[in-house]
């Protein structure tokens, strides 16, 4: 995980946040709240994604050693498609992209991310 990257991101949000004070010194309680809280949103994303990422998803299907992912519907071995983008959607509406193993079942045609 970028440590770095994540703490550079807290500097900044005290900044920001700062600055943003210092335009807005007449604003309520609930319009600094509103601006912390969108900043923090965003780091909790980046945090989320930096987390994630950090467990790199198992490998599976020819070559790789490992049992290939089950279909979830009809329990089919599922054939490796390789690694995509996978956006998932947070709690606070930030998405994280995540690089995720992807799969497809031969009998049900569907695509899948299976879980790790
Ligand atoms: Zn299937």
């Amino acid at each position: 995980m970028d440590d770095q990257l994540l703490q550079h991101m807290n500097i900044q949000i005290l900044t920001d946040v700062k600055e943003w004070r210092r335009a807005h010194p007449r604003s309520t309680y609930v319009e600094i709240e509103d601006e912390v809280h969108k900043r923090m949103m965003h780091l909790e994303a980046r945090l989320l994604q930096a987390v994630a990422s950090e467990s790199p998803s198992r490998e599976w299907g020819r070559g790789s050693g490992s049992d290939a992912a089950l279909c979830p519907h009809c329990t089919m071995p599922l054939q490796a498609r390789g690694k995509h983008k996978r956006t998932v959607q947070g709690n606070g509406g930030e998405s994280v992209t995540l690089n995720r193993m992807y799969g497809t079942c031969p009998t049900c045609r569907g695509g899948f991310f299976p879980p790790g």
